[in-house]
């Protein structure tokens, strides 16, 4: 037990982590290889309640609180961040904006199923020239009698090509925040299209797509909450979506620190272990301390956000930390692992591809700063 996790986290954790190294790190390199995201394992930990474990029970999932969805994160992020970024998307971003604003039908509807792993959920809010800017977005959901027509483009949008229903971010009024609204799109509608799968440096676990919708007919209780207030439950997702990213961040940044250290304490080179170089070793410690700085400013955060205080500065911080650091971390482990570290046989150079995003991916470090000097009382 610690300051932040309880026994029952602890417990959780134990078996998550065997769960995660029995079906997920024997496969985590070759399904990178591959650009596929493991389908079976999503049906997996449906089959044992570890999807959408913050819904209630009557929804399919464990009432879980936020330490427990970083420990989570924490323990996928380790043996495969890909897979995690597509659980997260699933467990979490598309399903919560479902629970805490659709209707008693629409959370009949989807959430069983998703905390099962019968549904798979995505949420599409980014477009190709609205990212950052997500009050800019195009595409449209105009209303014809009982129903929507969505008509636009969404980019970069985790489990795009596999899921089964999609949280779409669609204009229904003026120009900016106030005139987006949610809608819940099932994938088997005419007028929805992938428009391709993405190939991609890193994350390569997890499914990312282009959509298209072209006339697409939904119907009007397909409206999630109310008309225009979109932006604004997107946003109430915020903190919670930075701190499981942070935590993820926290994960694959111990997995490389881990096979560093060991790397260290293993090769030798003029007669010594390269741990006995202090170069190599303060090196680790720089990891390890940057990393522990990074687990105690998400579990604050995280804390914060389960007690119910705004957390809107700290989850910020810990997003945009942890991000920073694990590319600093993997790109280190590398450094580490010397000539193997740079070869496509190496657990490391997956760690450092799949850093790279969590600079960019769901808010940027830009961003999360800009949000930061807001809170700080720097925007004037
Ligand atoms: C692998 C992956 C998966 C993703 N999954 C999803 C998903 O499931 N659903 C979804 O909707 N989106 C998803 N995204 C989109 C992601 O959230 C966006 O990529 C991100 O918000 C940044 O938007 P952008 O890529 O358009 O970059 P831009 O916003 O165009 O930014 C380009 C650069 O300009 C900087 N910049 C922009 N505005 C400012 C500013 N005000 N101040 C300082 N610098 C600024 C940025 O920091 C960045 O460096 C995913 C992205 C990736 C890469």
């Amino acid at each position: 037990m610690s300051l932040y996790f309880t026994e029952d986290h602890e417990l959780f954790r134990r078996e998550y982590r065997r769960f995660v190294e029995n079906e997920v790190v024997p496969i985590a390199a070759e399904v990178d290889g591959a650009g596929e995201f493991p389908l079976q394992v999503l049906r997996s930990l449906g089959k044992q309640g570890y999807l959408c474990i913050q819904l209630p029970e009557r929804y399919g999932g464990a009432s879980g609180d936020v330490m427990m969805l970083v420990v989570a994160a924490e323990e996928m992020g380790r043996a495969s961040s890909g897979i995690d970024a597509s659980l997260l998307v699933h467990s979490i971003i598309s399903v919560n904006p479902i629970y805490r604003f659709g209707s008693d039908e629409q959370r009949e509807r989807y959430l069983p199923g998703a905390a099962a792993g019968r549904l798979i959920g995505a949420i599409a809010m980014t477009e190709p020239d609205a990212g950052s800017d997500l009050a800019s977005i195009r595409t449209t959901a105009r209303a014809d009698g009982d129903s929507y027509v969505l008509n636009g483009t969404k980019m970069f949008i985790t489990n795009g090509s596999i899921a089964d229903f999609i949280v779409v971010a669609a204009r229904t009024g003026p120009a900016g925040h106030r005139g987006i609204s949610l809608f819940i799109v099932d994938t088997d509608r005419p007028g929805f299209q992938v428009a391709r799968r993405l190939d991609k440096l890193g994350w390569r676990a997890s499914d990312t797509a282009e959509l298209v919708f072209e006339d697409c007919v939904v119907p009007a209780n397909s409206l999630i909450g109310e008309l225009g207030r979109g932006f604004y439950y997107l946003m109430e997702n915020l903190n919670l979506e930075r701190i499981v990213m942070a935590a993820d961040c926290l994960g694959l940044a111990r997995a490389a620190i881990d096979q560093a250290k060991q790397y260290a304490l293993d090769r030798k080179q003029f007669g010594r272990p390269i741990a006995a170089f202090q170069d190599i070793r303060f090196m680790v410690v720089d990891m390890e301390s940057s990393l522990r700085a990074a687990e105690l400013l998400t579990y604050d955060a995280a804390w914060k956000l389960q007690s119910g205080v705004d957390c809107t500065l700290e989850a910020s911080m810990a997003r945009y930390v942890a991000g920073e650091m694990v590319n600093r971390v993997t790109g280190d482990a590398i450094q580490i692992h010397g000539g193997y570290g740079f070869m496509m046989e190496s657990d490391v150079q997956r760690f450092y591809r799949d850093a790279r995003v969590m600079t960019i991916g769901g808010g940027t470090s830009q961003i999360q700063k800009e949000v930061i000097a807001k809170r700080l009382g720097l925007v004037v």
